[in-house]
C-alpha cells in the first residue's frame, strides 16, 4: 500500500464518500497515469463509518471547485518533501459547464446535443444547483 510517508511531492485526495473514488479516480484520468497513484476504497474512519482515499504521487493540477462539485466533504492535502504543504478546502463554484448533466427529458440539453449543460448556484448553504435552462435541481454530493 501506498503510505503518504512514501509520498515525495504530491496529492492526497481523502474524506471521499465510500464508492465514489473510482468515479473521481477516473475522472481525473487518474486510469491513465504514467506516475504511481492508488486508489484506497473502504477506509474505516471515525466521522464517515468508511470512506475512500486517493493518493497520487504527482503534484497535478485539478479544478477543486469541480472536485466540490462531485462531493463537497472531500479534502485535498499536497505534499510537498513529504510533508503536508497545504490543506485544500473545497468550495462551490458559482456555475459548472458540463459537469453535472441535466436529467429532465425535457431540457433542450437533452435534445439538443451542442448546447453546453450549465449548472448555477442556487444556495450554498444548501449546495443546490440548478440547470440554467429548466431549472432542475442538482445538490453537491449526489451522483453524476
Ligand atoms: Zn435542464
Amino acid at each position: 500500500m501506498l503510505n503518504v510517508d512514501t509520498i515525495k511531492n504530491g496529492l492526497v485526495i481523502d474524506h471521499i464518500r465510500a464508492g465514489a473514488g473510482s468515479r473521481i479516480f477516473n475522472w481525473l484520468g487518474l486510469d491513465k497515469a504514467n506516475y504511481c497513484v492508488a486508489l484506497i476504497m473502504n477506509v474505516p474512519s471515525k466521522d464517515m463509518g468508511r470512506k475512500d482515499i486517493i493518493k497520487i504521487d504527482n503534484i497535478i493540477n485539478i479544478d477543486f471547485s469541480v472536485l466540490g462539485v462531485i462531493d463537497p466533504n472531500i479534502t485535498v492535502n499536497i505534499i510537498r518533501n513529504e510533508k503536508i504543504e497545504r490543506k485544500i478546502k473545497l468550495t462551490l463554484p458559482e456555475r459548472v459547464e458540463n459537469v453535472i448533466k441535466c436529467k429532465n427529458p425535457r431540457c433542450i440539453t437533452s435534445t439538443e446535443q451542442y448546447i453546453p449543460h450549465v449548472f448555477l448556484l442556487s444556495d450554498s448553504n444548501t449546495a443546490e444547483y440548478h440547470c440554467e435552462y429548466c431549472d432542475a435541481i442538482f445538490h453537491a454530493g449526489d451522483v453524476l
